[in-house]
């Protein structure tokens, strides 16, 4: 097993890496942008470098000079996280030409799977289910515009090199083609430098469904079960769980098998997600392969009783993966809230700030990621998610009950979240019976949230903060027995 692991990324998913690493008696290497200086992950970790400059760019995408800290510190794998480099092929090669181990499927495998035409041919010729499309390297718009007749409107149209929704546009009629056309081209360009598109059969109210799955380098495959993603905004995903509540165990066993298929269909070796859409007449259909850890894994982490990162360790290092298919087993059911910073009043405009109360929930069956605390700067150059909220309870319905309850304990001061809005959602009565569509959030009215309407845990968080000490007859015993720490500053006056 490899000693020591730089881990290429930031926030809480660094901090849930270094855990595992800690673990496992790896020496986990951060590194840090200059706006990251004091951030959780730095400390989580058991040595931190930094990197000069302030944007992703300048940072946490340098990938030579991330290389270059990982060769000079004895560093033997790195773990790319999420988001960042962790699906760039040309630093997955990079890392193999220095010697290093990149914690991640092959880049072969990454370029491949990139490309959502090449991906698409590949699965399809293994038979799995793609949804009904045409792609060209012929732009004549005369045939697009006969193709796109024959697929029938509404068409989506999909940059091939694309990610997190760009690149897409819905068309409802031929009069929008064109001009739908030229401007998700131009968006491809500008976001992946690659404008090639391609057309998809655009399905009305699906829902978003998709497997984990895990390959090794012994020639295993396994499953890990799916999770439902269907609560997006703007095509990203915000609450997702396991078992969907939309499969029956038959539709279950078919799901998991095509995406077995298609991971054997490239000869996956590493976490990986296929994802498909789901129509209303319980069709599937594939998406993609994303081929790193998802933002959501700790769902399957909580159903399976697996660490992902652990087993990741152990595929990257030549052992089998820890398990058989036969002895993995989706128990009880467990549910994730992306906490954001984020105003749900002013469109979900990202909010900036200092941190200045942070009470994360506790109890059986509740797990918070986190890259935040007290004090904890939430700057404009960062993804706004702070944390996760992942609960796991014998049902769906307890489950849901059990993440409400801890949102409900969940503080967080200084910038606005999405804690109110995310309760709102899991107590609408259509998310408790289970009837979702990625279209669920944008076609529900949501109240706004009322800036006086201050959760009864906030007010307690607020007391705490300002309470003074009964227990401490005068302010130099207090400060005499506590002199560091979040609460220091505040002297004399902390909480019960
Ligand atoms: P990206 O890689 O940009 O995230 P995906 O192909 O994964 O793009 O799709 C993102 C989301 O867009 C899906 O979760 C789903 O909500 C929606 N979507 C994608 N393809 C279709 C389709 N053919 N019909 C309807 N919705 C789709």
């Amino acid at each position: 097993m490899f000693k020591k692991v730089l881990i290429a990324n930031r926030g809480e998913i660094a901090v849930r890496i270094a855990r595992t690493l800690q673990e496992m008696r790896i020496t986990a290497v951060g590194v840090y942008s200059e706006a990251d200086r004091t951030a959780c992950h730095v400390s989580a970790c058991d040595e931190a470098y930094p990197l000069s400059g302030v944007t992703a760019q300048e940072t946490y995408l340098r990938s030579d000079r991330l290389i270059e800290i990982a060769r000079s510190h004895g560093v033997e794998a790195i773990h790319p996280g999420y988001g960042f480099l962790s699906e760039r092929a040309d630093f997955a090669e990079a890392c193999q030409n220095a010697g290093l181990t990149f914690i991640g499927p092959s880049p072969e495998v990454i370029r491949a799977m990139g490309d959502k035409i090449i991906a698409k041919e590949t699965v399809a010729a293994a038979g799995v289910p793609v949804v009904p499309g045409w792609s060209s390297t012929d732009y004549c718009f005369s045939e697009i515009q006969y193709q796109a007749d024959k697929l029938g409107y509404p068409v989506l149209i999909k940059a091939a090199a694309g990610g997190g929704g760009k690149g897409m546009r819905v068309v409802q009629d031929a009069n929008h083609l064109a001009e739908a056309l030229e401007s998700a081209q131009r968006e491809a360009g500008a976001a992946f430098g690659d404008g090639r598109v391609f057309l998809e059969k655009y399905l009305q109210r699906p829902r978003h469904v998709e497997v984990q799955i895990f390959g090794d380098h012994h020639g295993q495959v396994i499953h890990l079960f799916e999770r439902e993603c269907s609560i997006q905004r703007r095509h990203q995903k915000i609450i997702e769980e396991s078992p969907s509540p939309a499969l029956t165990p038959e539709l279950r066993r078919r799901l998991c098998a095509a995406a077995v298929t298609a991971a054997q269909a490239i000869q996956y070796a590493s976490a990986g997600t296929v994802e498909f859409i789901l129509d209303e007449a319980g069709q599937f259909y594939f998406l993609e392969v994303n081929t790193r850890l998802q933002v959501e894994h700790p769902v399957t982490e909580m159903i399976t009783g697996l660490d992902l990162v652990y087993a990741q360790m152990k595929v990257a290092a030549g052992e089998p993966f820890p398990l058989k298919q036969e002895e993995l087993l989706q128990r009880g059911h467990a549910l994730e809230c992306r906490i954001c910073s984020e105003d749900a009043n002013d469109n979900f405009r990202p909010q900036t700030g200092q941190i200045e109360v942070y009470v994360s929930p506790q109890g059986g069956g509740v797990r918070v990621d986190s890259g935040v605390n007290i004090g904890s700067e939430v700057s404009v150059h960062y993804d706004p998610m702070l944390a996760k909220l992942i609960v796991h309870a014998p049902t769906r319905l307890a489950a849901i009950d059990k993440a409400i309850q801890a949102l409900r304990q969940f503080v967080i001061l200084g910038v606005r979240t999405n804690i109110p809005f995310l309760a709102q959602v899991l107590d609408h009565p259509e998310f408790r019976a289970g009837q979702v569509h990625t279209h669920f959030l944008q076609e529900q009215h949501w109240p706004v949230d009322d800036p006086e309407n201050i959760p009864d845990a906030a007010l307690l968080a607020a007391a705490l903060a300002v309470k003074p000490v009964s227990r401490f007859s005068s302010s130099t015993a207090w400060s005499e027995q506590h002199d560091t720490g979040p609460w220091a500053a505040a002297g004399p006056w902390r909480g019960l």
